[in-house]
């Protein structure tokens, strides 16, 4: 077994790097691989689920659970071709598309470094004019495709939280200021999908709509900003690869009085992990003006009648788990020898722990799988009888695993067993009754 401080480097990693290891260790896939895959679309393999679910779950945690303001939903992905007429996706959900006229590719215009160069040929001031290209996805209900059986795939999940703002007012019995949380996929036509799962044609968004009187938003508004930042900070991730950007006048949505982005900085440069924006009440207004619904609030102490301010943390769950993972990433040293280490927070880890017989016999695989029953019931782990220790602990850190158990001739004497702690790769003896109880420790 192993012994020494490993050192941690700072060493970024890079796109390539990640995406093999995300292939390698069966965190990420391309979709359709087989048949050459498709770009934009990724499988989550089984630990990428594991990880994306406990991104997922961590927000639910922070948003839902621990708060006594805020409530679930899970709204359709099909709904009313009116939803989006209201919301202004119809019209105004588009980028400006433009087209190389020597290499016939397509660019969304406002993501090229240099609009007058084209990033595939270098052919210069040769794209055609740009045109509002919009993002979403369009199909039929029922057998007939005309006009008339025309719907979308839903581009936000935001959307199914304001239909539903009486159902769930009323339904919950709230008072303002309350917020409705939900997560769920999303769909958007992107011109240029790429930089791996970071912009994908299908994703997982985690959206909240916190609804207050007007004159609170802005103090909501900045609320929000700072718990969002800390939620990341919270889960490990390193500060200074975070950053709070405030959107220019020009920048902001149809519907935002005020937005800032939380933007990590990715391989590439900085990008947008998270919106955090004033929708004002311009969502609540639209629906009441579409539907013929009134959809104000009634105060019943002031006893006036007014549309809800709506203050909205938008995140994508796969683009954050994306970004949890590049960021967990080092190279470092163990005892002079190279090591790859995924040092995701404990909570986001895929398995909590590996339990590892040091010998394949019967007398210490029984009482690995014991202990790995009972643990079972309380976290996700891992049994691996195959290789050399060394050669398993090296998969474990890869794979992100904070805590390895090993379980040696010893055990069957003293009844405890060994834990090594992934980042620093020291080791604790620990009675096997307490393993229990020291997981459930680290994992608070
Ligand atoms: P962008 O400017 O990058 O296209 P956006 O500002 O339109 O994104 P929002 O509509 O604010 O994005 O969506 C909220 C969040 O949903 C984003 O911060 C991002 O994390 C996630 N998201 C949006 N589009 C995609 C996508 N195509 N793939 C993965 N995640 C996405």
């Amino acid at each position: 077994m192993e012994r020494g401080l490993a050192l941690p480097t700072s060493m970024p990693a890079s796109l390539d790097t990640i995406a093999a290891l995300a292939k390698q260790r069966g965190f990420v896939f391309q979709s359709s691989e087989i048949y050459g895959g498709i770009r934009s679309a990724y499988d989550y393999g089984p630990l990428g689920v594991l990880l994306l679910r406990n991104v997922k779950d961590e927000w639910w945690r922070a948003m839902v659970q621990e708060r006594d303001d805020i409530v679930g939903l899970d709204s359709a992905i099909l709904q009313a071709r009116k939803v989006w007429q209201a919301s202004g996706h119809e019209s105004v959900f588009t980028d400006p598309l433009v087209e190389c006229r020597n290499c016939n590719q397509r660019f969304r215009l406002d993501k090229l470094d240099d609009p007058s160069v084209c990033p595939n040929c270098g052919a210069r001031d040769n794209f055609t004019e740009a045109r509002a290209f919009n993002l979403m996805f369009r199909t039929h209900t029922g057998p007939v495709e005309d006009e008339s059986n025309l719907i979308y795939l839903r581009p936000e999940t935001a959307q199914g939280i304001f239909i539903n703002f009486d159902n769930v007012r009323r339904s919950n019995r709230l008072k303002l200021p309350f917020g409705v949380a939900q997560i769920g996929k999303s769909f958007r036509n992107e011109i240029t999908p790429g930089q791996f799962v970071f912009r994908t044609r299908e994703f997982e968004q985690m959206e909240m709509e916190y609804f207050c009187r007007p004159e609170d938003a802005p103090a909501q508004f900045d609320y929000w900003v700072d718990s969002r930042h800390r939620w990341y900070l919270d889960l490990g991730m390193t500060p200074e690869n975070l950053r709070i950007r405030p959107h220019e006048a020009d920048e902001l949505s149809h519907y935002s009085a005020a937005t800032v982005d939380v933007e990590y900085n990715f391989p590439w440069g900085w990008d947008e992990l998270e919106g955090i924006a004033n929708r004002t009440d311009f969502d609540l207004r639209q629906h009441t003006e579409h539907s013929g619904i009134d959809l104000r609030y009634f105060d019943e102490d002031s006893k006036d009648r007014f549309f809800p301010y709506v203050i909205e943390p938008a995140a994508g769950a796969t683009r954050a788990t994306f970004a949890f993972l590049i960021d967990a990433y080092h190279e470092d040293k163990v005892k002079g020898e190279a090591r790859t280490v995924v040092r995701l927070h404990p909570r986001l880890a895929p398995y909590k722990l590996a339990i590892l017989p040091l010998s394949k016999k019967a007398e210490l695989i029984e009482p690995a799988q014991k202990l790995a029953t009972e643990l079972r019931r309380h976290f996700m782990l891992e049994v691996d009888l195959t290789q050399s220790i060394g050669k398993r602990y090296r998969r474990q850190d890869e794979i992100g695993t904070p805590f390895c158990v090993t379980v040696d001739f010893e055990t069957l004497e003293d009844q405890a067993v060994t834990i090594r702690h992934r980042d620093s790769t020291e080791q604790d003896r620990v009675a096997m009754t307490r393993v229990l109880d020291f997981l459930s420790g680290a994992l608070l």
